[in-house]
């Protein structure tokens, strides 16, 4: 049975996949079965974040699962905790406390949960609890119910409504939208400061001020979805910080990167008092209230302890900015028609293509025809939306590296 045969047999069909077999990796470069090698700028979907491999990644997942791979959160788990104190510490830098999970779209579950509570702590004028979150078009916040529910993509919900209630979408970078948007029943409002599969859509300093201001206004929780964006991505700790970097969040979600590989993801929430008293909002989340059978083990956190020391240690949001400047000065250098913008910020940067130069046949967008043919070439990128390419190559990319993609990308761009 050939593994495309295994795979239509086996395997449910939720991924059109590509062809290709990845049987190795180093750094930022794959191998496929034939032993053809490819520059991947895709790195899992911005997963990689030390590229393939790492020396220090491999070692730190090596020891520990030769130590202990696994205990029940019943128990304390030493690396949980050093976790959690180097992302508070060196990463979100504010008061606050941190959750385990093993994915992005469950972080912001946590999150949906967290609002909620706030909800019920702080109710509407009638004493109902306010449960609604706030969230925008084009957004991604993952598959779970409840990640699938604050997503604003019709394609990402259809055939599976009734959807999880209490969510409503705004038109991004709308600030004029936001004034009537609060309802009674509004406790919060979760977006990405940067939207990654909606097509590298940056937000405004002027749209993350007025929705901060808003949430300020009307007692909302504010939290963003930093799975993407976060752990040095875009240039710096966290994607807030590079559009309105005054803005403190009461929630913060992350996956992806966190883990160089491994599947981890987390949320954080504020220290900073709800009330009078003092409660601070991380304690709404009390023993019994929520809860993983993985999250936060030994070994992922082992193995994120050693991303995260790695991209502080050699300042790779600084690599971000760097290669960020180069990649434009020399995309804009071509002054390609196809090549209609470049967005994003750091190491998630978006090529917006011009599709009416594109002949996409029926069912293909013009951005997977062009990934399609850069893959041919060598270089592995993902699209984002139906016309923009993302650029994700790990955050310890070199000149010389980000050089070589830029070439190959010139020579399949400059054909149309
Ligand atoms: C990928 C992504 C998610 C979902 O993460 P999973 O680990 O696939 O559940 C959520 N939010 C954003 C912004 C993402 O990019």
């Amino acid at each position: 049975m050939t593994l495309s045969e295994a795979y239509q047999q086996h395997v449910l069909p939720t991924y059109g996949r590509f062809p290709l077999v990845a049987v190795r990796g180093e750094g930022c470069r794959l191998w496929d079965e034939a032993g053809r090698c490819y520059l991947d700028f895709c790195t899992g979907i911005a997963v990689c974040s030390l590229g393939h491999c790492h020396p220090r990644l491999v070692e730190a997942i090596r020891e520990q699962a030769g130590t202990l791979i696994h205990v029940s959160n019943l128990y304390q788990i030493p690396q949980q905790a050093a976790l959690a104190r180097e992302i508070n510490e060196h990463h979100v830098q504010l008061p606050g406390k941190v959750f385990f999970s093993n994915s992005g779209a469950e972080a912001n579950d946590g999150l949906i949960k967290a609002a909620r509570r706030f909800g019920h702590r702080h109710p509407q004028a009638d004493g109902t609890a306010r449960y609604e979150v706030i969230t925008f078009r084009q957004s991604f916040h993952g598959r779970t119910l409840g990640a699938m529910a604050a997503t604003g993509q019709a394609k990402i919900q259809e055939g599976f409504d009734p959807l999880l209630p209490g969510f409503r979408y705004l038109p991004f970078n709308d600030v004029s939208a936001l004034a009537a948007a609060v309802r009674p029943e509004t406790a919060a409002v979760l977006l990405e400061p940067i939207q990654g599969e909606g097509g590298v859509n940056v937000a405004t300093p002027e749209f993350l001020h007025a929705i901060a201001a808003l949430c300020q206004a009307h007692d909302l929780l504010l939290f963003f979805d930093e799975v993407q964006t976060g752990f040095g991505r875009c240039g710096e700790t966290m994607a807030w910080r590079s559009i309105a970097p005054a803005i403190e969040p009461d929630g913060i979600s992350w996956a992806k990167g966190m883990g160089g590989g491994v599947p981890i993801g987390a949320f954080w929430l504020s220290d900073r008092a709800i009330d009078g008293t003092g409660c601070p909002l991380s304690s709404l989340l009390g023993a019994g209230s929520h809860g993983s059978t993985y999250g936060g083990n030994p070994l992922v956190c082992a193995a994120s302890l050693a991303v995260l020391h790695e991209i502080r240690s050699h300042d790779l949001a600084a690599n971000a900015r760097h290669q960020e400047a180069r990649i434009r000065d020399i995309i804009s250098s071509w002054q390609l028609p196809v090549i209609t913008e470049v967005r994003g910020r750091g190491l998630l940067l978006g090529v917006a293509l011009d599709p009416a130069r594109i002949a996409a046949p029926e069912g293909k967008t013009p951005a997977l025809v062009i990934v399609t043919r850069l893959m041919e070439a060598g270089l592995l990128v993902p699209p984002a939306g139906p016309d923009t390419l993302r650029l994700l190559p790990p955050l310890n990319v070199t000149d010389r590296e980000v050089d070589e993609a830029l070439a190959l990308l010139h020579g399949v761009l400059a054909t149309y």
